[in-house]
């Protein structure tokens, strides 16, 4: 039945959760596309909107200054991500005081990428090790509620999808309580993960992070930097879209709602929506996934 595109919580079930992360606009760019997609994504009760930290630390102040501008103008909780990446830990820590104080009491908490062409992270003399070590800092700060990335395909320095898990699991010992994972294309690759996640005894809110992808070679641009796979079958759709912007935006949203609602049915009762600063098809989203907005 075509009414099944509408899909209803069952009375008396767990309803979604939902979060939906953004990025502080470049120097100079209105933050106004911004606040107004978290004000819409905001109906829907979101557990919460989060703003990234841009590669080595860059956008520090921008990324604050959205944190707070999203805690007045938003009734949702604020998560505001850190990484260690060139700051020590006193400056770290001075970040993580800031969000405190101004309301912004989520945290994902990463080790962030060395600057492109460096060689690699390397930790500031000062600095966090890693991300676990930074959880570690934060908890003796505040009692922050505390998220950190995963790797369904693997993070491309790991030694070992062993070590991998290895280290996610050092993350939730040292505090962590959610993991949000890298986007990825196929239901199958979070849903063997979290196999392995269980199985490794790793007890986390394990989200997975969807990417509703709009423009093919961004997304591979992406993929490409993050070791996540992108298939064949993606590549095709959008062959050949590149001049048809409504096309490109209905397949997005086809795709992946089909891949949400295989998660859902697997049980999966948490997304978190890559927005890249757009409302539209994260939106579009959740009404097929069931979320109320009001
Ligand atoms: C949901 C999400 C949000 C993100 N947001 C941002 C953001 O806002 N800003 C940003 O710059 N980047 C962001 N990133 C990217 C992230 O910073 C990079 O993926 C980075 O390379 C790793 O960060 P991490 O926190 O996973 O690092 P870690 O968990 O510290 O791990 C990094 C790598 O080192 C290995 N490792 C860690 N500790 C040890 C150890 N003791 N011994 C051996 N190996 C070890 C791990 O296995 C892994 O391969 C985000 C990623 C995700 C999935």
């Amino acid at each position: 039945m075509l009414s099944e595109f509408r899909e209803k919580a069952p009375v008396g079930a767990e309803e979604l959760s939902v979060s939906f992360e953004f990025f502080p606009p470049r120097e100079g760019l209105s933050a106004e596309p911004l606040m107004n997609a978290a004000q819409l994504l905001s109906q829907s009760h979101p557990a919460f909107l989060s703003v990234t930290y841009g590669a080595g630390g860059s956008t520090r102040e921008r990324t604050i200054e959205i944190a707070k501008e999203l805690v007045h103008k938003t009734n949702s909780p604020i998560a505001g991500h850190l990484t260690c990446v060139g700051a020590s830990r006193e400056e770290v820590d001075a970040v993580a005081r800031t969000y405190w104080e101004n309301g912004v009491r989520h945290i994902v908490a990463l080790r962030g990428d060395a600057p492109e062409g460096s060689g690699g992270f390397v930790p500031h003399p000062e600095g966090y090790r890693n991300a676990a070590d930074l959880v570690r800092g934060l908890k003796n700060i505040a009692p922050f509620e505390i998220s950190v990335a995963a790797y369904p395909e693997v993070h491309p320095e790991a030694v070992s999808a062993e070590a991998d898990l290895d280290n996610l699991k050092a993350k939730v010992d040292a505090g962590a309580t959610r993991a949000i994972t890298q986007f990825f294309f196929e239901p199958e690759t979070f849903l063997r993960f979290r196999d392995r996640v269980a199985a490794h005894g790793i007890n986390v809110d394990l989200v997975p992070g969807i990417l509703p992808v709009g423009n093919i070679a961004q997304a591979m641009k992406f993929a490409k930097a993050c070791g996540t796979k992108v298939p064949a079958w993606l590549q095709d759709l959008f062959e050949g879209l590149d001049d048809h912007p409504r096309a490109r935006s209905l397949v997005t949203t086809t795709v992946a709602s089909a891949m949400c609602k295989m998660l859902k049915k697997s049980d999966v009762k948490s997304f978190h929506f890559y927005t890249l600063n757009r409302s539209e098809a994260s939106f579009a989203l959740c009404r097929l996934l069931g979320c109320r907005f009001y």
